[in-house]
């Protein structure tokens, strides 16, 4: 399989819980290695300007709130099949369906404030990773 890279958020209710480190973990452990991250606030401007795609969703407002409203950790995961494998250690959207041991099964707080995202196709992982990250940021 190729080796990829994906944008990884790890949001607002887990860096207030101070868990951001063993979030890192699960993706470590899972041979997702961490080639660029940096902590910082969304806008709520920035927020929905990253969400634009789920506009029409009814959640849109409340998410964008939820996710300019304390400090993100903002990551490129590089590893084979990236995307699909972080996407694997994520867990489904909402915990209540994620499987055991994924990290949303294991520290998500409800649908919304579900600790991490992370790009769903090869094509929006490197939109998403622009988004945050200039190339001589990443460093592999
Ligand atoms: P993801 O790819 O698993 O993150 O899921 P989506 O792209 O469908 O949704 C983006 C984000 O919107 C999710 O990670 C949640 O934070 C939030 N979200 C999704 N569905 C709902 C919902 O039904 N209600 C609320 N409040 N938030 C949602």
């Amino acid at each position: 399989m190729a080796i990829e890279r994906t944008l990884s958020i790890i949001k607002p209710d887990a860096t207030r819980r101070n868990i951001t480190g063993k979030i890192s973990a699960a993706f470590e452990a899972a041979g997702l290695r961490i080639v660029a991250q940096k902590r910082l606030r969304l806008s709520l401007e920035r927020a929905q300007a990253f969400y634009a795609v789920h506009e029409e969703r009814p959640f849109y407002a409340d998410l964008c709130a939820f996710m300019s409203s304390g400090p993100v950790v903002a990551q490129v995961l590089e590893g084979e099949g990236a995307v699909a494998r972080n996407r694997e250690v994520m867990g489904a959207t909402n915990p209540a369906d994620a499987a055991p041991g994924t990290i949303r099964a294991e520290h998500a707080e409800s649908i919304e404030a579900n600790s991490v995202h992370g790009s769903d196709a090869p094509e929006t992982a490197a939109t998403e990773i622009a988004f945050f990250f200039e190339d001589d940021e990443i460093v592999g």
